[in-house]
C-alpha cells in the first residue's frame, strides 16, 4: 500500500475491503462475453494522520477516461440536469456573472451544466479528459479542451491569459490521484476574486447510510469536511461556505478562494466542523463498524434474493451505474439473480455490465417481460426512478433498494 495521497503518512487502518472487481464503467460487449476481464482489489483504508478515506491508484485516470471510451454521460438523469440548472442560475444571482465574466468547468463531462452559462450568454470553458463526452459538449456549443487538470494544465491556461470568476469541478475530486496537485492548480488558475465550487459525496453520509457502493477503483478518495478544508488549506485556499446537497446519496458542495481574498466565512462552516467533530471523524473509532455493516448489508440482501428466487419470482435491475458493478460483483449476485438491467444511455445498451456480466438493455425491456421485483441499483434516483415506472404497479411489479439495508417499496 501507498502513503497517504495527501499527507504522507503510512496507511495502517482498514476501512473496508470488497474483494476484487473490474473497472465499473467498463461494460463489455456481448462479442467479447467469452473473453477475460482484468479484476483489481478494492480495498479501502483509512489514514490516521489526516483522516483521509482512500483506495490505491491501481487504475491510472488514462486508463478510466482516455481513450474516448468512457461510459458515463451525464445529460442522461433528468435529475442531474435540473440540478446543475438550479446551481448555475443561483451561481449567476450571487456572484452577479454576465457577459464580462468567465466560468470554467473541469470534468465538464457532455456540457450538461456549462450549456446554461452558455445561454445565459456568459464566456465558459470546460476542460475534459474523455473526448467523446467533449465532443458532445461542443456539439452543445460550449468549448471545451480535453485534458486532465493539474497544476501544469492550470499554467498553460494562466499563460493563455485565462482565469475563472467561477471554477466548478464537480464529483471530480475523488478521480484525482495527485490531489495535492489538483488543489495546487485549482489556487494558480482562480483569479484573485474567483470562487471555486466543487461537490463530491460526503464521507458522513457514505458511512451514515452503509453506502459502501459508492467505493469504486475510478473513487480514489472520499472526504470528511474537516479533511477537505486541510487539504485545500494547504494549497492557500480558504474554504469560506459550504451546503450539503441531496445528490449522489448526500453531498457537499464547498466554496474556496484565495486564503486572503474578502468572502466571509459563513456560520455554516464552523457549524458543520463542530458537527463531524462531535462524531470523531478525526478518531480511528468513527471508522471501525462500517466494514461489518457492509458484510451484514450483503447477507441480507442475498437472503432476499435466495427466497425470492426460490419462490419462483422473477427479478431485473434497473440502471448500469458504477455503484451497481461495487454491489453486484460483492455480493455475487449475477444471472443466476438478477435477468438483465436497463439503462437509459444508449452507450450502455446492449453490453453486459463489468464482471457480472448481465445484460443490459433499454428500459422498454421492464414493460416486456413484467419482472416481479425491480433492483434500483441507482438509489440515489429511487424517486425518479419509481415515478419513471409508476406503470409496474399494474402487474403488481414491485421495487427493491439494496442499502443501506434491503427494502421493498409496493
Ligand atoms: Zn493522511
Amino acid at each position: 500500500m501507498s502513503d497517504c495521497r495527501f499527507c504522507g503518512a503510512a496507511l495502517e487502518l482498514s476501512f473496508v475491503d470488497l474483494g476484487s472487481s473490474p473497472l465499473c464503467q467498463r461494460h463489455v460487449p456481448r462479442s467479447q462475453a467469452l473473453a477475460p476481464e482484468a479484476f483489481f482489489p478494492l480495498h479501502a483504508f483509512v489514514c490516521t494522520s489526516c483522516y483521509l478515506v482512500q483506495l490505491e491508484a491501481l487504475v491510472p485516470p488514462e486508463a478510466i477516461f482516455g481513450d474516448g471510451e468512457y461510459g458515463y454521460f451525464a445529460s442522461f438523469s433528468d435529475s442531474w440536469l435540473a440540478h446543475a440548472r438550479e446551481y448555475v442560475d443561483r451561481a449567476s444571482q450571487r456572484w452577479g456573472l454576465d457577459a464580462h465574466s468567465f466560468v470554467a468547468e473541469i470534468a465538464s463531462n457532455d456540457g450538461y451544466l456549462l450549456q446554461n452559462f452558455v445561454r445565459r450568454g456568459v464566456p465558459v470553458l470546460g476542460i475534459e479528459p474523455a473526448s467523446n463526452c467533449a465532443a458532445a459538449a461542443r456539439a452543445k456549443g460550449v468549448e471545451t479542451r480535453v485534458c486532465f487538470f493539474g497544476a501544469e494544465t492550470a499554467r498553460e491556461l494562466v499563460r493563455e491569459g485565462k482565469r475563472p470568476d467561477l471554477l466548478i469541478a464537480n464529483n471530480v475530486l475523488a478521480h484525482v490521484p495527485e490531489l495535492n496537485d489538483f488543489v495546487a492548480g485549482l489556487k494558480l488558475f482562480l483569479r484573485e476574486t474567483g470562487v471555486v465550487t466543487l461537490e463530491f459525496p460526503h464521507l458522513l453520509r457514505l458511512i451514515a447510510d452503509n453506502q459502501f457502493d459508492t467505493i469504486y477503483h475510478e473513487h480514489y478518495s472520499y472526504f470528511s469536511f474537516s479533511t477537505v478544508r486541510r487539504i485545500f488549506a494547504a494549497q492557500g485556499l480558504r474554504l469560506f461556505d459550504v451546503e450539503e446537497l441531496a445528490t449522489h446519496g448526500g453531498s457537499l458542495r464547498i466554496y474556496g478562494c484565495h486564503t486572503g481574498a474578502t468572502h466571509l466565512d459563513t456560520p455554516r462552516v464552523a457549524e458543520l466542523l463542530a458537527r463531524e467533530s462531535a462524531l470523531g471523524v478525526e478518531t480511528p473509532g468513527y471508522y471501525a463498524a462500517f466494514a461489518e455493516e457492509v458484510r451484514e448489508a450483503k447477507r441480507a440482501l442475498l437472503e432476499f434474493l435466495i427466497g425470492v428466487k426460490r419462490a419462483g419470482k422473477r427479478v431485473a435491475g434497473y440502471g448500469a451505474p458504477g455503484k451497481g458493478n461495487t454491489l453486484l460483483n460483492y455480493c455475487g449476485i449475477r444471472g443466476d439473480f438478477i435477468d438483465y438491467t436497463v439503462d437509459r444511455s444508449p452507450h450502455k445498451q446492449n453490453n453486459l455490465l463489468p464482471g457480472s456480466r448481465i445484460p443490459i438493455y433499454a428500459p422498454e425491456k421492464i414493460f416486456e417481460t413484467k419482472p416481479d421485483y425491480i433492483l434500483i441499483l441507482p438509489w440515489n434516483l429511487r424517486q425518479e426512478i419509481m415515478q419513471q415506472l409508476a406503470r409496474v404497479r399494474a402487474w403488481g411489479g414491485k421495487f427493491v433498494v439494496p442499502i443501506p439495508r434491503v427494502q421493498v417499496f409496493e
